[in-house]
């Protein structure tokens, strides 16, 4: 039998995820519930899980017979991501560098009633996640577990314009392979940060040049260049002085001995 560790409350899209005993409380206190598979692809059309107790007294979720299945290993940190970014009021972004700008690491505000989690709005791709910052810029989010975004995916983003990031988990999951699979705990415990790592995270489709200005601290490329001269002739300025002192210098110890 398989034993899944988790489950949606009362919506197979939308609904919160529970653990057994998490769900286990709420009906002690008296909350009627309903719980479903989150796999897109369950083999129950109706997606029906059922709180169920093994002899030694732990609780597990079970479908109903005949529609038991395997879980796609990456199913619960790519759920728990999603749940964390739908409830996020804000988004560490890394620093990036595009044709015009300089873009310096930092966070950006957004507003988490226009979270849409599992976005499908947009013709042709779903993103896992898209959010509006406070600014009113849309941002994708792609949450990379085992299966990169593929050629085709990325293609279409870049099509839609749309800012997308990345983040990618992967080494976090293959260092802690089963923890991920079977541990809800686990990965719930340790979302925050992922989300926070901007080690994890890339950009798919950067912001354009209107959206950098528009909605992030940014550094012209321009004045980068204007200190760079500025360093460079500095630069000449103290190289030809040294090489004027030193032959200075030179003149001096032949002359002290000749
Ligand atoms: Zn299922």
């Amino acid at each position: 039998m398989f034993k899944n560790p988790i489950a949606l409350i009362n919506d197979p899209k939308e609904g919160e995820i529970v653990t057994p005993s998490e769900a286990r409380q709420l009906e002690l206190k008296g909350i009627n519930l309903n719980y479903f598979c989150p796999c897109e692809n369950c083999k129950d059309s109706e997606r029906i899980l059922i709180l169920a107790r093994s002899p030694k007294g732990n609780y597990f979720f079970k479908h109903r017979p005949g529609f038991e299945h395997e879980w796609k290993p990456m199913t619960l940190l790519h759920l728990y991501m999603q749940e964390y970014i739908a409830k996020a009021g804000r988004i560490h972004i890394k620093g990036f560098i595009t044709e015009n700008f300089k873009v310096p690491q930092q966070i950006i505000p957004i507003i988490p009633l226009m979270t849409i989690v599992e976005d499908n709005s947009h013709e042709n791709i779903r993103f896992d996640a898209t959010v509006f910052s406070e600014s009113g810029l849309k941002i994708a989010i792609e949450v990379v577990v085992t299966n990169d975004i593929t050629k085709q995916k990325a293609e279409k983003i870049r099509e839609s314009g749309i800012p997308t990031i990345r983040i990618d988990l992967s080494h976090f999951y293959f260092d802690n392979r089963l923890k991920c699979q079977s541990d809800p705990e686990f990965v719930k415990s340790h979302t925050k940060g992922l989300f926070e790592d901007i080690v994890n995270q890339d950009w798919v489709q950067k912001p354009s040049k209107k959206e950098v200005r528009e909605h992030f601290k940014f550094e012209e490329k321009k004045d980068e260049a204007g200190w760079g001269i500025v360093a460079l002739i500095f630069g000449v300025i103290v190289i030809f002085g040294i090489s004027n002192s030193c032959q200075g210098n030179t003149f001096k110890s032949r002359s002290y001995f000749n």
